[in-house]
């Protein structure tokens, strides 16, 4: 990772004090190439590697650390600091109900986090209020009711058939705004999330109509949701809303695509506003409070891990799949030793488990290697060498005598013998199709 790497570079100037401009230079590059590649906006890269860079000169060397170490110390820390430093929560409200408003281009994500939201909070016992202040367009308030019926939260919406007396019906957003703050105090919903309309680039009637609900209704928090796959753009984006509305944090959306969280620090940094959620997915559970330690350790390691993922690739690809393609095209069956062999491979992939599961890149993987377990490849290397030659190539005269010899060599269950041989039967299946030039069909041989 970019963090060994930096350590190890300096590993021979333990205890020379300061570090020389030449030190920090070089470790400087290292991290400016790390940012960038985290798509990070290129103003806030040469602002904080210039930060990054006086610190490090101004900093006596510790005695526990070497200078490498020591300068990442200060990276990481400087990236925490900007990401808002201690995970920040939402702030309730003394007075119930905590109005929490929504506001971000169209697209972004706002009304998919608006159910997110209410079924989090509602799953932390609160009673929520959706409130459907995007007018603009014609299916937006359709879209956060079916949200909110997914939630279990009731919608708040101009529309006949809402039973309230504050029905609005006017069409105007700001109205609509105020009558659900003031529905959700009569019925007492103790947490109202107003849903508000984006443009697809910045507008200023867009942001005058957002400005007037901020003010309409004094929310408790204003989250702008940004779309994190917008990369460099999230510095114009984010200084635009900030001017605009003056939102207090920042919701990371759609950080399941290959976005690689450079634009959480970009918009924090431009912004000094904190990044207090992210948004992984389409479904209502994909929700997660994010964590400015944990994001600062993504970004560091960034640049490697993607050459990891790519090494990888490469290895299973043109190791593995090109044998067996090779095997098939010869006619010869796929056996237990091929499959044996496979899951060797695959623990060579299972010891970048940690690393991969944070790579919003991996998500393809990710189900499999959850499921991914060492010992599951011990156990497999036990049994298939509790076999003869001739079962490995002829498993099917693997019956239940043979079965239990062999649970019993290898100590484990009859019933694992079984699950092996199962997706062993499996793994031989897509084996074939590979080889017939369907491609990778994913890692076959892993449990699950
Ligand atoms: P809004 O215009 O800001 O209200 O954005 P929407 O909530 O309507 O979302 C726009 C599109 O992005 C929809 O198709 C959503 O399903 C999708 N979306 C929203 N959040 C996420 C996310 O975190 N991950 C992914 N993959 N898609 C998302
Ligand atoms: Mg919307």
């Amino acid at each position: 990772s970019l963090s060994d790497r930096l350590t190890s570079t300096f590993k021979n100037l333990r205890g020379k004090g300061r570090l020389s401009e030449a030190d920090v230079d070089a470790t400087v590059r290292e991290i400016r190439r790390a940012l960038l590649d985290a798509d990070v906006a290129v103003p806030v890269v040469r602002e904080f590697t210039a930060h990054v860079k006086e610190r490090a000169l101004g900093e006596e060397v510790s005695g526990a650390l070497n200078p490498g170490q020591q300068v990442v110390k200060i990276v990481n820390d400087e990236l925490v600091n900007i990401l808002g430093g201690e995970t920040r929560r939402i702030k309730l409200a003394k007075n119930p109900p905590t109005v929490i408003m929504l506001a971000g281009l169209q697209g972004a994500g706002k009304t998919t986090l608006a159910g997110k939201l209410s079924k989090w909070f509602k799953g932390q016992g609160h009673s929520p209020l959706l409130v459907a202040a995007d007018l603009q367009r014609p299916n937006a308030v359709t879209q956060l009711q079916v949200n909110g019926q997914r939630a279990g939260v009731p919608v708040f919406a101009p529309h006949p058939g809402v039973q309230s007396e504050f029905d609005s019906v006017t069409g105007d957003p700001v109205a609509v705004a105020r009558d659900g703050i003031a529905e959700a105090r009569q019925k007492l919903y103790d947490v109202v999330i107003v849903d508000t309309a984006g443009r697809l680039g910045v507008d200023a009637e867009m942001m005058q109509q957002a400005a007037d609900i901020r003010a309409a209704i004094n929310p408790d928090e204003v989250l702008f949701v940004i779309d994190a796959m917008i990369g460099q753009d999230a510095v114009n984006t984010a200084q635009a809303f900030n001017e605009g509305v003056n939102f207090t944090g920042v919701v990371l959306s759609k950080l399941d695509g290959d976005a690689r969280g450079g634009a959480a620090l970009s918009v924090a940094s431009v912004t000094g506003k904190p990044v207090m959620f992210a948004s992984t997915g389409e479904n209502l559970d994909d929700f997660e409070i994010f964590h400015p330690d944990r994001m600062a350790n993504r970004i560091l390691d960034m640049g490697d891990i993607l050459t990891l993922i790519e090494q990888a690739e490469k290895s299973w690809d043109k190791g593995e799949a090109e044998r067996m393609a090779q095997k098939f095209a010869d006619q010869e069956d796929f056996t237990l030793d091929d499959f044996l062999a496979q899951m060797q491979q695959i623990r060579k992939m299972g010891s970048m488990k940690k690393m991969l599961m944070m790579m919003p890149g991996a998500a393809n993987m990710r189900q499999q290697l959850e499921n991914f377990d060492e010992r599951e490849i011990d156990r497999v290397e036990a049994i298939v060498r509790s076999m003869t030659p001739h079962e490995r190539v002829a498993p099917k005269i693997l019956n239940g005598s043979r079965r239990a010899r062999i649970a019993k060599g290898s100590g484990v269950h009859v019933s694992e013998v079984n699950g092996l041989l199962e997706r062993f039967g499996q793994a031989q299946k897509m084996m074939k199709k590979m080889a017939q030039g369907g491609g990778i069909p994913g890692m076959p041989g892993v449990a699950g």
